[in-house]
């Protein structure tokens, strides 16, 4: 930017770099190869366009914007940016899967483990109540033995007058 030396875009265009060149900013001279790839791919008077149209503010993201699809439009001419991106998309969605694969297995080993190794205190607490009733000695089970006398003084007077 400083007076006597061009930016970027005016030594490759061959022109006067004015002090309101639009290039200057974004491309300085030091780095002539960021304004050859994004000229070579977008052409100079497109980009000139693009950022006469947006704020000053959100110029500098459009140029390195603009620098990176340059570059990836020149390794991938087919595809440029959006074969990286597809290529990081497919990439997610298949950890996502992994993931959700991964939590579905936790859930069924934790889902295992419940009735022996319980975490929650009150979990332990009705869990041993739980496995009292279902261990009941086979004597108190009343259900399975339709003799026995469930009424206490029925019981006696039935043992008295035996
Ligand atoms: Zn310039």
């Amino acid at each position: 930017m400083g007076g006597s030396s061009p930016c970027a875009s005016c030594k490759l265009l061959r022109r006067r770099c004015t002090k309101d060149c639009i290039f200057a900013p974004y491309f300085s001279s030091h780095d002539p190869h960021k304004f050859a790839i994004v000229h070579k791919v977008f052409g100079a008077s497109n980009v000139s366009k693009m950022l006469q149209e947006l704020p000053i503010h959100q110029r500098a993201d459009a140029v390195s914007s603009l620098v990176y699809e340059a570059n990836a439009r020149v390794r991938d001419p087919v595809y440029g940016c959006v074969g990286a991106i597809s290529y990081l998309q497919n990439q997610v969605s298949q950890l996502q899967m992994q993931l959700a694969v991964a939590q579905a297995e936790i859930l069924c080993i934790q889902m295992q483990q419940e009735p022996t190794l319980p975490t929650d205190p009150d979990d332990q607490k009705s869990l041993f109540l739980h496995s009292n009733l279902n261990n009941l000695p086979q004597y108190l089970n009343f259900a399975s033995s339709s003799n026995v006398i469930q009424d206490p003084l029925k019981r006696i007077i039935s043992l008295d007058m035996s």
